[in-house]
């Protein structure tokens, strides 16, 4: 893509230390820039826009279509298709500013603040997109399911504290893994004990997270870039991988929402 031509790019040995996160990309950096320079990087080739487009794009495509896609007026508790719909934009929001914005000439300062709103992102997606599991899984115990609920918010207060200050990415992937291990402990629930939710459902939740943990592997291990360095700089690198299979994951997010939510109408616990 190149629709302006932009400035002279810069190899990994001439970017800033704190931009020098992958010595497997090695080209194609946008030099220190000012915000209006960052905007201009949209339209001109560099080692940041697959991450910028492969999120972007999503993001408002997201914006514009799910709203038609979401129950709103036939469920009893509407916040429930808020905190989905929120969920589900969230975590390419934050990761569109921060790829398009850590050349900043702002510096590490910068970076650092803009990779915590790209963590926060991804944390509102584990914690929002996980309200209306419990909702429908505890659906038939009301207070259980708002004590779980509370305690659930709670407890992803902490994860969102550790990932948005984790220094590497395995601790921001350990940061995520106890939100995965309580989804899975309501997935065990609904399929071996007596928690709600639609049949068809379970699949897709599943897939979900596979999906999301299997995209975070591939962008600590740096896989394909690792094997050959330089011929992924642009396109096709772990981090754009990874960008994909979230995009994918959210996707399931949805339908498996929109199951539960059709399911939760038909539904009458018993008494
Ligand atoms: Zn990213």
């Amino acid at each position: 893509m190149v629709l302006y031509k932009g400035p002279q790019l810069l190899d990994f040995a001439k970017t800033p230390p704190h931009l020098q996160f992958n010595k497997y990309v090695l080209t194609g950096y946008r030099p220190v820039s000012t915000a209006q320079e960052c905007l201009r990087s949209l339209f001109y080739m560099h080692n940041e826009l697959g991450n910028i487009y492969t999120h972007g794009i999503p993001f408002l495509v997201f914006l514009v279509l799910l709203p038609f896609s979401i129950p709103w007026m036939e469920v009893d508790s509407v916040w429930i298709c808020v905190v989905h719909y929120l969920a589900c934009l969230s975590p390419t929001m934050g990761s569109v500013v921060y790829h398009l914005f850590m050349n900043h000439m702002g510096g590490e300062h910068v970076y650092d603040t803009l990779l915590s709103l790209d963590m926060f992102g991804v944390c509102l997606v584990n914690t929002l997109g996980a309200l209306p599991i419990i909702h429908v899984t505890l659906l038939c115990y009301p207070t259980i399911q708002q004590a779980t609920l509370l305690v659930y918010i709670f407890l992803s207060a902490y994860g969102i504290y550790r990932a948005t200050t984790a220094y590497n990415s395995i601790m921001r992937l350990r940061a995520f893994v106890w939100q995965a291990l309580f989804r899975f402990s309501l997935f065990l629930f609904r399929a071996y004990g007596s928690g709600g939710g639609s049949p068809n459902s379970l699949r897709l939740f599943v897939i979900m997270d596979s999906l999301a943990v299997l995209g975070g592997v591939v962008n600590v291990i740096q896989i394909p870039e690792r094997l050959i360095p330089g011929l992924f700089d642009n396109w096709g690198n772990s981090h754009q991988i990874m960008h994909v299979m979230v995009i994918c994951s959210i996707i399931y997010l949805h339908w498996a929402t929109v199951e539960d939510l059709a399911w939760i109408k038909a539904y009458q616990c018993p008494m």
